[in-house]
C-alpha cells in the first residue's frame, strides 16, 4: 500500500511551514545575498507564543554569534558580554552599576567562564575580566507566523485579537498567518476581519508551493510598543467598556527580541523530536522533498507531538536489541532520526554540532 502523507494536523502543517521558510523565505522578493533566515517554532514571550519564528540575519553576524556556542545566552550573559572590556579590568570598574546585588553579577561571570566565552582571572582577591569577542547585534529582523491550516470564520475570529495585540506591540517586524492554499480565486481568509498589517500566506503543504494573499505591513519594532491588557468591549455589542493598555519601552522590546532570537538559535525548529517518544518501536520518519517528518507506524501517519507522549496508548518500547551494541549503527530508528535532525539543526546555525 502506498503511504500517503497527509498534513491534516496543525503540527504537520507547521513542520512544512518551517521547512518552507528555511528554504524559501521571504514570501515575496528575495533576501540579500548575505542574508539568511533562521527558523524556529513555538517561541515567544510569557504572554504570547508564536507557531513559527523567522530571524533574519547575515552570515557574518551568524558566524560571530556562533563563537559563543550553541546554547542560548540569557539576558544577564548578554549584558555582561556587551559590557566586558577588551583589556583586563576589575569587574566592578568595567561593568555598569547593576540595580541588583553584585553577587549576581559574579555568578554570571563564573557561568561565562565555565562556558569559555569570557576570560576571567583572579588578581589578589579581585576578579578581573576580559572579553574574547564582542557579542554581536545579530538580529536584523524578527518575523512571527501563526499557522492555521484551516482558517475558517471561527478560527479567524479567535485569531483576530491575538493579531491585533501583535500589531500594537510591534515586537516582531512582520506578523503573518500561514494557511492552506485553496482553489478559490480570492482567498476566503481575506473576507475575515484580520488586521490589515498582518500578512496572509497560502501554502500547499504537499508541494510546498506558496503565494501571498495579503502582504504584511512593516511594524515599528524599534520604538515603544502598546501592550493591550484588556480589549474592553471590543468583542461585544453590549459591553461599552474601554480597552486598557500599557506602553512597552523600546529597550525592553529589544531585550525580548534577543531573548526570542537566542532561543531560536539554540532550538531551531527540528527540536520537536526531543519531546516525542523516539524510543517507541513505532517511531519512524518519512522523507519528503528532503525533509524528515516524524512518522508513526502504528497510526500510519504523521503523529502530533502531543500524541507522541508518555500517555500514548499505542506506545511500545523499542526492543532491547535495538539499544545494544550500537545496533545497527548507534541504536534504533528513533535515535538515528534524532541524530539526523540534530546534525541538520547544527548546520543551519552555521556551526558544527557541539
Ligand atoms: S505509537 Fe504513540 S508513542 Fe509510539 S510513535 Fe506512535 S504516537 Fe508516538
Amino acid at each position: 500500500m502506498t503511504e500517503q502523507l497527509r498534513y491534516g494536523s496543525e503540527f504537520a502543517f507547521e513542520l512544512r511551514v518551517c521547512y518552507w521558510a528555511e528554504r524559501e523565505w521571504p514570501p515575496a522578493g528575495t533576501l540579500g545575498d548575505d542574508t539568511v533566515a533562521l527558523v524556529a517554532r513555538q517561541l515567544g514571550t510569557k504572554r504570547r507564543r508564536w507557531d513559527t519564528i523567522v530571524v533574519e540575519t547575515t552570515r557574518e553576524a551568524l558566524a560571530q554569534r556562533a563563537q559563543f556556542g550553541a546554547k542560548r545566552l540569557d539576558d544577564d550573559l548578554r549584558a555582561l558580554l556587551r559590557s566586558a572590556p577588551d583589556q583586563w579590568r576589575y569587574y566592578r570598574d568595567a561593568l555598569p552599576e547593576p540595580d541588583y546585588p553584585w553577587r549576581y553579577v559574579r555568578e554570571t561571570i563564573h557561568e561565562a567562564d565555565d562556558r569559555g566565552i569570557l576570560d576571567v582571572r583572579k588578581s589578589g582577591n579581585r576578579i578581573e575580566i576580559r572579553r574574547q569577542q564582542r557579542y554581536p547585534d545579530w538580529v536584523d529582523r524578527l518575523v512571527a507566523i501563526e499557522n492555521k491550516p484551516d482558517l475558517d470564520a471561527s478560527a479567524a475570529s479567535a485569531l483576530q485579537p491575538q493579531l491585533e495585540r501583535d500589531v500594537a506591540m510591534g515586537l516582531a517586524d512582520e506578523a503573518w498567518v500561514a494557511t492552506r492554499a485553496t482553489d478559490d480565486v480570492v482567498s476566503p481568509v481575506l473576507f475575515e476581519d484580520l488586521p490589515v498589517a498582518a500578512g496572509v500566506l497560502e501554502l500547499d503543504p504537499a508541494t510546498l508551493s506558496s503565494s501571498v494573499a495579503w502582504h504584511a505591513g512593516t511594524l515599528d519594532s524599534g520604538s515603544f510598543g502598546t501592550r493591550i491588557t484588556d480589549r474592553g468591549g471590543a468583542d461585544s455589542s453590549f459591553d461599552r467598556s474601554a480597552a486598557t493598555f500599557e506602553y512597552v519601552p523600546a529597550d525592553r522590546k529589544s531585550t525580548l527580541r534577543y531573548r526570542i532570537a537566542e532561543r531560536a538559535y539554540e532550538r531551531g525548529w527540528r527540536s520537536f523530536v526531543d519531546t516525542m517518544r523516539h524510543d517507541c518501536r513505532w517511531f519512524g520518519a518519512r522523507e519528503r522533498d528532503g525533509q524528515a517528518l516524524p512518522w508513526c507506524d502504528s497510526y500510519c501517519r504523521v503523529q502530533t507531538a502531543s500524541e507522541c507522549s508518555a500517555s500514548c496508548p499505542a506506545f511500545e518500547p523499542e526492543p532491547p536489541a535495538w539499544r545494544q551494541h550500537g545496533w545497527p549503527i548507534e541504536g534504533g530508528p528513533g535515535r538515528r532520526i534524532k541524530q539526523l535532525l540534530a546534525a541538520r539543526r547544527a548546520r543551519t546555525r552555521g556551526r558544527k554540532k557541539s
